[in-house]
C-alpha cells in the first residue's frame, strides 16, 4: 500500500531574517501569511493531513529581540529590535498555530529550530543546535504540543545526534540533486518533456539512521520549477509540477513506497500558485478514494518505519 507524506517549512519572517535588510524579499514576505492561510485552507478543503515543520520562535506570543543566552552569533535577533523591526506578524504566529491545533485534520506539527539557524553552518556549535532544539520543543509543549519531526532550515542536514537526544523521531533528508533551474529553455524543454511529463518522482523509503531516527527523504519540491519552466510547458502540457506529482501519486498508488511533497508557505504568492496546490491536493484525495492510496505524515510514516525496523532487529 503506497503512501503519501506532505510536508511543509514553514518560518514566515525567519525564513529570510539573516539576510541583509536590503535584501530581504519583502513582498514574499508580506505575502506569507497570506499564503500559510491559503495552505491550510486547501489542506482542510480535501482533508489531507500534513506535517508542518515551524520555527519554533512562532510560538511565541511576545519577546524583547534579546533571547539573553541563547548561543547564537552576535546580532542574530537584531531584526527583532531596534527602530525598524521585523514586523511581529512575521516573527510571531500563535494565531496561526491554533488553527492548526484545533483543526479537524490531524497535523503534525513539527521543528524547523526555534530560529532558522541552517545546522550545518560554521557559527552551528553543538550549544546551538541543542538550544534550538530545546527551545522549539520548550515553545510547543507551552502550546500543548509534543514534536516528533524535524526540517532542516534550507534542507542542510547535520546535529542529528542532537535531535535524537532532544526528542525528535524523524526528519526529512535531502532529495536527489534539482539541476533543472540551471538549464537553457531549450534543453530544459527537451529533458522535461522527456524525463518530467514521463518518468514519476522518486518514492522514497523512510529508513532508520544511526542514531535512531527515521529519514523520511523528500521525493518532490512543489515549487522547484519556477515561472520560465511553467511558461515553457503550459502550451503542451499544463503545469509541469502538477503532472509530476500526479505521477509520483499514481505510482505509490501503484506501489509500496513513499511519494513526499513538500512546499512552503511562502511559496504561495498568487492565485495560479494556489491553483497548483488545489490541483495536486485534488488529486490526491481522487486517488485516495479509488485505490488504497493512503495520506501520512512524517511523523506516522516514521512510527511505521520504526516499529518494523523493530521487528526486523
Ligand atoms: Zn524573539
Amino acid at each position: 500500500m503506497g503512501t503519501v507524506v506532505i510536508s511543509i517549512d514553514a518560518a514566515l519572517g525567519w525564513g529570510f531574517h539573516d539576510s541583509p535588510a536590503a535584501e530581504r524579499p519583502t513582498e514574499r514576505i508580506a505575502r506569507s501569511r497570506w499564503g500559510w492561510k491559503r495552505l491550510a485552507e486547501t489542506l482542510e478543503a480535501f482533508e489531507l493531513p500534513a506535517t508542518w515543520a515551524v520555527v519554533g520562535h512562532l510560538f511565541e506570543h511576545d519577546c524583547a529581540g534579546a533571547h539573553v543566552g541563547h548561543p547564537t552569533p552576535s546580532g542574530w535577533f537584531a531584526h527583532e529590535r531596534g527602530d525598524d523591526p521585523m514586523d511581529a506578524q512575521y516573527r510571531f504566529a500563535p494565531d496561526l498555530l491554533g488553527e492548526l491545533i484545533g483543526s479537524d485534520i490531524a497535523h503534525d506539527i513539527g521543528a524547523q529550530t526555534y530560529s532558522h539557524v541552517e545546522l550545518d553552518a560554521d557559527y552551528a556549535t553543538e550549544a546551538l543546535a541543542r538550544a534550538e532544539c530545546d527551545r522549539a520543543i520548550e515553545a510547543a509543549e507551552a502550546a500543548g504540543l509534543s514534536m516528533a519531526s524535524f526540517v532542516f532550515p534550507r534542507n542542510r542536514v547535520d546535529h542529528r545526534e542532537i535531535l535524537a537526544d532532544s526528542g525528535f523521531r524523524c526528519y526529512r533528508g535531502t532529495g536527489p540533486e534539482d539541476v533543472r533551474g540551471r538549464l537553457s529553455s531549450a534543453s530544459l524543454r527537451t529533458l522535461v518533456q522527456a524525463t518530467v511529463v514521463q518518468d514519476p518522482p522518486p518514492l522514497v523509503d523512510p529508513t532508520v539512521d544511526e542514531h535512531g531516527l527515521v529519514n523520511v527523504p523528500p521525493s518532490l519540491y512543489l515549487f522547484g520549477f519556477g515561472e520560465r519552466v511553467r511558461r515553457v510547458l503550459a502550451a503542451t502540457v499544463g503545469d509541469p509540477v502538477v503532472r509530476q506529482a500526479r505521477l509520483g501519486v499514481d505510482a505509490a498508488a501503484d506501489g509500496e513506497g513513499v511519494c513526499h511533497l513538500w512546499l512552503r508557505p511562502s511559496d504561495l504568492t498568487t492565485a495560479a500558485d494556489v491553483d497548483r496546490l488545489r490541483s495536486v491536493c485534488e488529486y490526491i484525495d481522487s486517488v485516495r478514494a479509488d485505490t488504497d492510496l493512503s495520506v501520512e505524515t512524517m511523523r506516522s510514516v516514521a512510527n511505521s518505519a520504526a516499529a518494523e525496523d523493530v521487528t526486523a532487529a
